[in-house]
């Protein structure tokens, strides 16, 4: 999986995940070229545990991370943010029910989305501005220290 800055974008383990026979989710590519207006994404996910996955847009994918519990727009609370594998580009736009007996089964709502501005990035720490319809203004991914699998992050926003 690997947020390392210089990884390679990979959609492998996304699409190991998923039979697209079966599922009505994107296939997708990595994009090729990007825009100044990078995309982010959250997902409202009733998987067998209800959570919330983000999604930043870099290097042609969504960078994504599950949140277990409930996104406060307006709250300050630390949220942990456990990433997972990058998502294509077009999951962005991904809503639907993923069937039974696949990956993530349950239906798949959009919390919110629009369009961010990357502030500050290195391995440990993501800052951005998020410019959506329920959240909006500075947000931060820190990476957990001692967090031996080394995906979990908290995600708060910015006092
Ligand atoms: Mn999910």
């Amino acid at each position: 999986m690997g947020f390392l800055g210089t990884s390679m974008a990979s959609l492998q383990e996304y699409w190991k995940k998923r039979n697209f026979a079966k599922t009505s989710e994107p296939k997708g590519t990595i994009k090729k070229s990007s825009s100044k207006k990078l995309v982010f994404v959250v997902h409202d996910h009733y998987a067998r545990r209800h959570h919330y996955d983000l999604r930043l847009e870099m290097r042609g994918v969504l960078r994504s991370w599950a949140i277990p519990k409930l996104i406060d727009p307006q709250g300050y609370e630390k949220r942990l943010a456990v990433q997972t594998e990058d998502h294509a580009y077009a999951y962005k736009d991904f809503r639907g029910k993923i069937p039974e007996g696949q990956y993530g089964a349950g239906v798949v709502k959009i919390f919110d989305h629009g369009y961010y501005h990357l502030l500050e990035q290195d391995q440990k720490k993501i800052i951005f501005e998020l410019h959506g319809k329920k959240l909006k203004g500075s947000f931060c991914l820190i990476k957990l220290k001692n967090d031996s699998h080394d995906k979990n992050w908290l995600f708060f926003k910015k006092k």
